[in-house]
């Protein structure tokens, strides 16, 4: 208990499932932590949620935030501004469209939707997020950036402009963490694998086939659980990751170093 004892938190896409998961545990471990999410009802459900499991919580706010729009990004990050500026984002925030697909299939509209969230909502919140930090003289501080194991390993399944998306995530935070590396900010990506998650569950629906396409490349036999993800976001944004910096960190069961799975 304690491991962000006075941080101030923010979370976007946080009504979903890693999103939701990480508020609890952030809420646990004594942040103070603000809630965005473009949708406003499930935010609210998220609220509640949190406030149900961890009455204890310190501060607890919400804002409807579009990460793929700027002026809502900056507005959401000066939010905390009386809470004394951001210690920790968590740009988490994302989506994987039914329509995205390989080179020849996907619309250029979906590309751009893609992009507009998957990437530029990244760097809004990195950027905004700096902006606070050196208002507020902080000088330890992380911002964690979530891609996916797809940015890492190809699939014969294609979603070309989500898989692109992430690997400009991966690119994006590793120079954010040279360039504000003396100013104690740190930037990692997190890599998960597939999740039991709305993002994809909804996706996949009970179509057997697809699912046990992707299930037989994991080790371990499953997909991951959102809290397992939470876990890893957790100590990549308290100071007990503080000589962490840069690195696609991976939470994916072991699925992209594995050459044949066992029976
Ligand atoms: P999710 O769909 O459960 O939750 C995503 C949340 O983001 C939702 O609450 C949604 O309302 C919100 N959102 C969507 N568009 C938004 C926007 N423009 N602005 C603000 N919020 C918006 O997804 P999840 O599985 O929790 O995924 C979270 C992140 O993890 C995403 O970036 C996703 O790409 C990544 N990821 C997920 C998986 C997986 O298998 N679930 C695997 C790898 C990476």
């Amino acid at each position: 208990m304690g491991r962000l004892e006075g941080k101030n938190c923010i979370i976007t896409g946080a009504a979903g499932g890693i999103g939701l998961e990480t508020a609890i545990l952030f809420a646990r471990e004594g942040a103070n932590v603000l809630l965005t999410d473009i949708s406003g009802p499930a935010l609210e459900k998220a609220e509640a949620k949190v406030k149900e499991l961890v009455p204890e919580v310190k501060k607890l706010e919400t804002k409807i935030t579009d990460v793929s729009k700027e002026e809502n990004v900056k507005a959401s990050v000066e939010h905390i501004d009386s809470w004394g500026g951001v210690d920790v984002m968590f740009n988490n925030a994302g989506i994987m469209h039914g329509d995205d697909a390989d080179a020849i299939d996907t619309p250029e509209k979906i590309w751009d939707l893609t992009h507009a969230i998957n990437v530029k909502g990244v760097w809004f919140g990195s950027k905004y997020a700096v902006i606070s930090m050196r208002k507020h003289g902080k000088k330890k501080t992380s911002i964690i950036n979530t891609a996916s194991v797809v940015a890492l390993v190809g699939a014969a399944t294609p979603q070309l402009a989500y898989t692109a998306s992430k690997g400009a995530v991966l690119a994006m935070t590793r120079e954010l963490a040279m360039v504000h590396a003396r100013e104690g900010f740190r930037f990692n990506s997190l890599c998960p694998a597939p999740l039991n998650t709305p993002l994809l569950q909804d996706w996949l629906g009970d179509d057997k086939a697809k699912r046990h396409r992707r299930e037989v490349h994991f080790p371990t036999g499953r997909f991951g659980e959102a809290i397992e993800l939470a876990q890893a976001v957790l100590f990549l944004a308290s100071d007990e990751s503080s000589f962490v910096n840069g690195t696609d960190f991976l939470v994916d069961g072991g699925m992209t170093k594995c050459y044949v799975t066992p029976e």
